[in-house]
């Protein structure tokens, strides 16, 4: 069942729609009227998070600092982590893995090898798909993976300010991801361009404000805000030059329309300090969207690598309430 076909049974309104819409087609190369994404609606909602149903956390100190619990875990237990080392290939002798090669040349030798890379990357890149039996290799080589997420970052020097609401209410908007999606039908243009190969004209967009409960990720008093956004094209070939700062001014624009700020009134309000150009580049993982690469450049900011927004129940109906038209 798709996602447009569950909320055109329970919903009339186009706007609420359009927002909860948004949830079934996060992450996934789909539109809302493509089967099984009523299933991403219901996964997004599983779990919780302090006792609240279907809510999402954000991680103190930024996705980061999940890995570095791990990695500190997996020290205290006798592990040792080394970085910057490609793997070269995955070597396997006699039918059996033996250990890796990294691509400065070194070997390093176990019975057992784990690997984190895409399995496509794994099997049929560093391993070699002629030791795994032909079905194996046959559907590794036809698993398509595609991502139509585009993420924008930002670094303002204050937080940005919504016209039109009350200050209770701006500061529960600075907290929550504010979702503009105004209906059903507009993200299904959006995603049919991405299917054509072009960045959406009219992308849908969550904003966030990750600063705003986590004032550790600056050490400058600056303000990170995102923009988590579909759909992007996922081949280079559609993404040719300034086709990137094209669609993050739509972005911008249409951020302005939902009561939020654009980008000129971000510059000239809240002092946009880096959002995209000055060396940033789209990076693209096997089974990823395309990725604006974090403001690294700035010193202080940490942890801007993935944020998800921290939603509640509250929050949630705000983000119906805001959705604006294009
Ligand atoms: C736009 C976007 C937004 C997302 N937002 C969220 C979110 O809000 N919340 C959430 O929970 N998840 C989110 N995700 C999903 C989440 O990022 C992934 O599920 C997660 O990163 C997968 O982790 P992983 O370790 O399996 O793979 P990866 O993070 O892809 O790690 C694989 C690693 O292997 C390395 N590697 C590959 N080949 C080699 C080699 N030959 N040698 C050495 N190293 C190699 C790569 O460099 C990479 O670092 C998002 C994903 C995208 C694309």
């Amino acid at each position: 069942m798709s996602v447009a076909d569950l909320l055109d049974d329970w919903f009339e309104h186009d706007g609420l729609k359009g927002s909860i819409a948004s949830s079934g087609v996060v992450g996934v190369w789909a539109g809302p009227r493509t089967p099984g994404t009523a299933y991403n609606l219901l996964h997004h909602a599983l779990g919780e998070i302090d006792g609240i149903p279907g809510g999402w956390g954000q991680v103190i100190g930024g996705m980061g600092a999940i890995s570095t619990a791990i990695a500190r875990s997996a020290e205290d237990a006798g592990a040792v982590i080394r970085t910057d080392a490609e793997v070269a290939s995955i070597d396997v002798r006699d039918g059996r893995v033996v250990g890796v090669t990294l691509a400065d040349g070194s070997e390093l030798r176990a019975p057992i090898v784990a690997s984190g890379a895409h399995p496509k990357t794994t099997i049929l890149d560093l391993a070699g798909g002629e030791h795994f039996p032909e079905d194996v290799s046959r559907d590794m080589r036809r698993y398509r993976t595609r991502g139509g997420s585009v993420k924008i970052n930002m670094v303002l020097s204050e937080p940005p300010r919504y016209e039109r609401v009350t200050a209770e209410e701006q500061h529960m908007l600075e907290r929550t991801g504010v979702n503009l999606c105004p209906s059903i039908d507009y993200l299904e243009r959006a995603w049919q361009d991405a299917t054509l190969g072009k960045p959406a004209e009219g992308p849908y967009i969550e904003v966030e404000v990750p600063t705003s409960l986590d004032p550790t990720l600056t050490d400058d008093g600056t303000t990170v805000m995102t923009m988590f956004t579909q759909y992007g094209p996922h081949d280079e070939a559609g993404w040719p030059e300034g086709a990137r700062e094209a669609y993050a001014g739509r972005c911008f624009d249409s951020r302005a329309r939902g009561g939020g700020v654009g980008e000129g009134e971000l510059q000239r309000r809240s002092g946009l300090l880096k959002c995209r150009g000055d060396g940033d580049r789209v990076v693209r993982r096997e089974g990823g969207g395309a990725l604006e690469e974090p403001p690294r450049a700035r010193r202080g900011h940490r942890g801007l690598d993935r944020h998800r927004h921290s939603q509640h129940p509250a929050a949630l109906r705000l983000r119906s309430a805001r959705a604006a038209p294009p």
